[in-house]
């Protein structure tokens, strides 16, 4: 099967094929997507111009998205941008992939800021950056930082910062090691979306996630819970009195997070949901 001679439509028609024989749940959309990166069009465009013949370069490209994305590679990465909180994040090996579900840890802390005087925040491995540059476009801070332990992941960080024309500091740092001393006892919020996957599960993952996301933005240790316990710990020297942390966790981490803030003195804890009933945030 070749996708030389054919039209946009039937290219798509195509696409969709094989990313259903290939197994892929969002066949139809990943297909769409890589198609408008192939051609260079947008949606509507791809649509309106569906009769049209798919150039011999434009089916060239799309035969090799379509082959990565067969071999597993996220259609993520194969764009090299993904959107979040409404806002274009460069991505690709080396740095997790942002997550629809991380726009709730998002905006707990958006609206905690509604009634509590957030000023100053620390995001504790910010991979692509998409915690404190979407914090920094919707919120109201004065200084945000963000630190993460791979140079790699700081580049794209740092670029995504630039482009979405948000300030932050970053520290190239393993959690707390190289954050300024200045910031000790200065901080009004604390957030991660730290690795909370137990190591053992990892093995279970789906291909996409465990074969090309970095296994350090995803192993938590045995339990999952050692980036928590780490931050819960030392987060208390760097915050205000009164300070805030916030977390991403596990669906089934609510209640162990709950009992280590209450075990390190944080009070007003919550834990909130996701649209699947899940636990996804907790804060104190
Ligand atoms: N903070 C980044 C995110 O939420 C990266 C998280 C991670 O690598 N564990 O996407």
């Amino acid at each position: 099967m070749s996708l030389r001679n054919k039209t946009i439509a039937e290219a798509l028609r195509e696409g969709k094929q094989r990313l259903r024989s290939a197994g892929k749940d969002a066949y139809a959309v990943e297909a769409e997507l890589l198609l408008e990166k192939a051609v260079g069009l947008n949606r509507t465009a791809l649509f309106l111009r569906g009769e049209e013949p798919l150039s011999a370069e434009a089916a060239m490209q799309y035969e090799g998205f379509l082959a990565e994305r067969e071999s597993g590679r996220p259609t993520q990465y194969i764009l090299g941008t993904w959107e979040f909180m409404g806002l274009p994040f460069s991505v690709g090996e080396g740095v997790l992939i942002p997550r629809g579900d991380t726009e709730i840890l998002v905006e707990t802390i958006l609206e905690k800021q509604q009634t509590e005087p957030l000023r100053t925040i620390l995001d504790i491995g910010t991979g692509s950056g998409c915690i404190p540059v979407s914090l920094s476009h919707y919120g109201k801070f004065e200084y945000v930082l963000a630190v993460d332990i791979s140079r790699k992941a700081l580049g794209y960080a740092t670029k995504n910062a630039a482009a979405n024309h948000a300030e932050i500091s970053f520290y190239e740092s393993d959690l707390f090691q190289n954050v300024p001393a200045q910031w000790r006892g200065q901080l009004d919020a604390i957030v991660s979306n730290p690795p909370y996957i137990p190591k053992e599960d990892i093995a279970g993952l789906m291909t996409e996630v465990k074969d090309f996301e970095p296994i350090n933005a995803l192993d938590g240790g045995a339990d999952g819970l050692d980036f928590y316990r780490a931050i819960v710990a030392e987060g208390r020297a760097w915050l205000k009195e009164g300070g805030w942390l916030f977390f991403e966790i596990g669906y089934d981490q609510g209640e162990a997070l709950r009992t280590l803030l209450a075990d390190f003195g944080y009070t007003e804890i919550g834990i909130r949901q996701d649209l699947a009933g899940l636990d996804r945030v907790a804060f104190g």
